[in-house]
């Protein structure tokens, strides 16, 4: 194979001006009001903004206990998002529970756009650390699911194909899909590796010089997992979040537990109090 010199990435996902939530036959969409006026943007501009944006926004999902409450009502094993057809959609069904991950998930796409939702694939994530335990005692039943129930999926594609026309996309969607990018890069359920989707690639040359390959980035997906795997493996860099006071920082390495010399000199003095005070209830019995 001869060798290529890699130039760069660009981005160029689309962004229009204004977002909307509309209910459609039980399920809530984020709808772009103007299609055709959308912009193209670069999201590589700032990758580590877009990092936290997205690690902030998955965190409002992961943070939302009655919405795995309600997936685990369902038997919802795994968490994707074609289950919600089957179940009914929790954020249309359960608007005020939802609100914080609402008002976080719009934020998020009235900065960067939709991601497209995927013909033939569905959203998948896993739940969060602390529902292990929960999750221990149960199993995915393949012969739960019978022939009869998968009328759903067709539904599901039917509602994906419409959708992609108006570039709109369910809101149980987008929280699974930015779930399960906070799940990756905070609680290490990191894969390593991941599909570039809708790109195009170019290569320069030049007589006696290394061709340079160029690639345009329309996914915005993509663009995410791009700036993470550059930030990860090619900066040696981490997205993480501050024991002490809860802040989403961008950590030198990967071990770094706070965000900064204060939060950490906090944290300790807290945990030795915490200790002090153990001790002299043990030793006062
Ligand atoms: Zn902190």
């Amino acid at each position: 194979m001869p060798a290529l010199n890699f130039i760069r990435f660009q981005g160029a996902v689309p962004r229009c001006q204004y977002y909307t939530l509309s209910e459609y036959q039980g399920f809530l969409y984020i709808i772009p009001e103007d299609l055709k006026g959308a912009r193209r943007y670069d999201p590589f501009a700032d990758m580590e903004a877009l990092l936290l944006d997205v690690v902030r926004a998955g965190g409002q999902v992961a943070a939302c206990d009655s919405f795995f409450e309600y997936a685990i009502a369902h038997d919802m094993f795994p968490l994707r998002d074609a289950g919600f057809w089957l179940h009914g959609d929790f954020f249309a069904k359960h608007p005020d529970e939802a609100r914080p991950v609402l008002d976080a998930l719009m934020a998020f796409v009235e900065r960067y756009g939709l991601p497209a939702w995927e013909v033939q694939s569905m959203a998948y994530a896993d739940y969060p650390a602390r529902y292990a335990p929960r999750l221990m005692s149960r199993r995915h039943d393949p012969d739960r699911e019978g022939t009869e129930e998968t009328r759903y999926l067709i539904e599901y594609e039917l509602m994906k194909r419409s959708c992609q026309s108006k570039g709109s996309l369910p809101v149980c969607t987008l929280a699974i899909l930015l779930l399960d990018l906070y799940l990756r890069f905070l609680e290490g359920t990191e894969r390593g590796d991941f599909f570039l989707r809708n790109s195009e690639w170019m290569i320069h040359y030049e007589h006696e010089k290394t061709p340079r390959l160029n690639a345009q980035v329309f996914d915005l997906l993509s663009c995410i997992n791009l700036a993470h795997a550059f930030l990860v493996s090619g900066e040696g860099k981490a997205v993480r979040q501050c024991k002490h006071c809860g802040k989403f920082f961008i950590a030198e390495d990967l071990r770094a537990e706070y965000c900064s010399p204060r939060c950490r000199g906090a944290y300790n003095s807290k945990m030795t109090r915490k200790r002090v005070k153990e001790r002299k209830l043990r030793e006062g019995q």
